[in-house]
């Protein structure tokens, strides 16, 4: 059925072996993934364009299907490059206004009837009559562009800007200039999640390589090959998330050849390992019955990734891959200190925490978040932060992620020593019992922790697993034995203008978690009580260049009516007592009930800088909070029914 597709994207007679890749085969593709929800057909288009790219290319080039992959996820660069798209409603609107002559209020009042830019600029584009047809625009002619606009800053950057969108509109046609402004918006919105666009590589080069071998397998064989090669593709990404090396990796040397060429790369960072929620220790222990695990203090500060690389660059990458080595020069600074003379290049898994700078003991998160994020100079730092290492994922040349936790624990312990108030081992127990765990959990939020992170220790089940919420590794926290759960994090969508005092300021928020498959956001609750004055000034000033004329399309509103909405971008972690099923909010509409689920007295814990939109919490997490919670009632209920 691939084969089929790609003359469904085909640009006839104009996309020649050698070209460059026409944007109108791209546009195309996009359209046709748009207009269907299926994952599978969303799969298959995207391989067939994939194909096409592979298969006229010429020898050797390796630009084309790499910029052609970087559109279809709208990204310029891998995350930690940090080269990022998200141009405001208002520059975009001025753009359209001077390459198609349509005044900002025609456009504007469009704009609130479509909800979509990238339409309102098509139609402005189809309703203008051209007596001269455009040159076609090229991939990379849009990429390039697109590139210059992410990397222009500075005062004057804002008129540059518009004038390159301004060309770049001038040449589209069809629907070209709906995907050129979504791109130009951060948000693509055709329901493309990277992880299909990994599958649809790994089944373009399968199929690209039996095309040039003249075979055809039956169709089993081909499925099982399918599935092969699309496991390898997501397993060495995982461990090397950078297209600028995977991409040419694979033109080079083929799926088969990938796992041997593409190995997690000191200054490329991965994405991390994370932990499943538990409720209770007898949870804990259920799950690593019969296997070793460690209890380790679960610190309360940011994570942070520490690289080192073959010239002695340290780098410090968040959660999130962003380069945070601005934000921490002291520790980079500090680096060598820690080192032992054995240990040469390195990538190390730790929590950043502030500390006492007198006293060494631990601050909590706030004192962190009180820290400049940008050119910051050693001498004038006043946050102190100490370093707490739990995992070592790379050592002297070596990928570490297939070996056992206990061995890689090992090996840090070797290769690294502790230095006060700067780089510590994560304080860890391996007592086994509930009494000794609930001792260890209750020192550890006696000395200013969360609570414990609990890992399998032996075995497969402890490798490493870049990006993956692990059932191998398990949070305990303070809050979730209150009965409390999990906290969310949650995108702010709209808000509520204030009231007496608060008139200046937003006074309450619309909050919305972020379903992954189908790239929406669907509303949760309103957030309202427990700001201070000052936080709602600062929420204000953040929020505020981020309004929107109407709902983006792909909020999901129900009955939601916020006096102000927000472009999607700002992550914020809250907790709820409770969750309830909703009539007004549509997050996990359909999960649990034909309703939606709100949460009941959500409180504000802090704002995430360290979590982009696509993090936030899925509608299946707080389906599965709510039905916990629904158990943890019944079975409570039956409990006092029996007393
Ligand atoms: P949250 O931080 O809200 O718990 P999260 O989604 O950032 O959520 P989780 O998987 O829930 O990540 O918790 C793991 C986080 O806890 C890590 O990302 C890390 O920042 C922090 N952490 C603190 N101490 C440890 C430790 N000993 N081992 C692993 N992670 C730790």
């Amino acid at each position: 059925s691939v084969l089929s597709r790609t003359t469904e994207v085909d640009i006839k007679g104009g996309w020649k072996p050698g070209d460059p890749v026409p944007y109108a085969a791209l546009a195309k593709v996009f359209g046709l993934i748009e207009a269907t929800t299926k994952r599978l057909e969303k799969t298959s288009l995207l391989t067939a364009f994939f194909l096409l790219v592979i298969q006229r290319s010429a020898k050797g080039d390796t630009k084309s299907l790499l910029q052609a992959v970087y559109l279809c996820i709208n990204r310029l660069t891998p995350d930690y490059v940090g080269v990022e798209l998200g141009i405001g409603e208002s520059l975009l609107i001025k753009a359209i206004g001077e390459s198609t002559g349509r005044s900002l209020s025609v456009i504007k009042s469009e704009l609130k009837k479509e909800g979509d830019l990238g339409l309102v600029a098509m139609n402005s584009k189809n309703s203008q009559k051209t007596l001269f047809k455009p040159k076609p625009l090229t991939v990379p002619f849009v990429f390039n562009n697109l590139k210059e606009i992410a990397m222009s800053s500075g005062h004057s950057s804002q008129n540059k800007k518009v004038s390159i969108i301004t060309k770049l509109l001038a040449a589209c046609q069809d629907q070209e200039a709906k995907y050129i402004v979504r791109s130009l918006e951060g948000k693509l919105r055709i329901g493309n999640a990277e992880r299909t666009v990994l599958v649809a590589l790994a089944h373009a080069f399968v199929l690209a390589e039996q095309e040039r071998a003249n075979k055809r397998s039956n169709k089993e064989k081909l499925a099982a090959r399918l599935e092969e090669a699309a496991n390898i593709i997501k397993s060495v990404y995982s461990e090397l998330p950078t297209y600028d090396l995977v991409i040419p990796a694979l033109l080079e040397v083929g799926i088969d050849g990938l796992h041997e060429r593409c190995k997690l790369t000191p200054g490329v960072p991965l994405k991390p390992m994370l932990a499943k929620p538990t409720k209770a220790i007898g949870e804990v222990l259920d799950r690593f019955e019969g296997k070793r695990f460690t209890c380790e203090y679960k610190y309360d500060g940011e994570r942070a990734q520490v690289h080192r690389l073959e010239d002695g660059t340290v780098g410090v990458f968040s959660r999130n891959s962003e380069d945070m080595s601005k934000k921490y020069p002291d520790l980079v600074e500090q680096m060598p200190h820690c080192i032992k003379e054995n240990t040469k290049t390195f990538v190390f898994d730790a929590e950043a925490v502030a500390i006492d700078k007198d006293t060494g003991k631990l601050m909590p998160f706030q004192e962190l978040s009180r820290r400049k994020r940008k050119d910051v100079r050693v001498e004038d730092i006043q946050v102190r932060v100490c370093l707490f290492a739990f995992d070592l994922l790379y050592l002297n040349g070596e990928p570490l992620l297939h070996k056992s936790l206990l061995e890689r624990k090992q090996l840090l312990r070797e290769h690294f020593q502790q230095v006060p108030g700067e780089f510590d081992f994560a304080k860890s127990s391996d007592g086994e019992t509930t009494d000794e765990i609930q001792a260890f959990l209750e020192e550890s939020v006696k000395d200013g922790c969360e609570g414990l992170m609990v890992k399998m220790l032996e075995g497969d089940a402890s490798y490493y697993e870049p990006s993956r919420r692990s059932v191998n590794w398990l949070k305990l926290k303070k809050d979730y034995l209150a009965g409390i759960g999990d906290s969310l994090d949650l995108l702010v969508v709209g808000a509520y203008y204030g009231k007496g005092k608060r008139t200046n300021v937003y006074g309450a928020f619309l909050l919305a978690c972020y379903d992954a498959d189908s790239e929406e956001y669907q509303t949760i609750c309103k957030i309202g009580t427990g700001f201070s004055e000052e936080a709602l000034q600062s929420h204000y000033e953040t929020l505020k260049p981020l309004e929107m004329t109407k709902p983006r399309g792909d909020i999901k509103v129900g009955g939601a009516k916020p006096d102000v909405w927000f472009e999607p971008k700002v992550v914020w972690e809250v907790l709820t007592a409770d969750l309830s099923l909703s009539p007004v909010y549509t997050a996990a509409q359909g999960l649990v009930e034909e309703r939606g689920i709100s949460l009941r007295f959500p409180r504000f814990i802090r704002v995430r800088d360290d979590k982009a939109a696509d993090d936030a919490t899925g509608p299946e997490q707080i389906a599965e909070m709510y039905e916990r919670q629904a158990l943890a009632q019944t079975k409570g209920g039956k409990k006092k029914g029996g007393d």
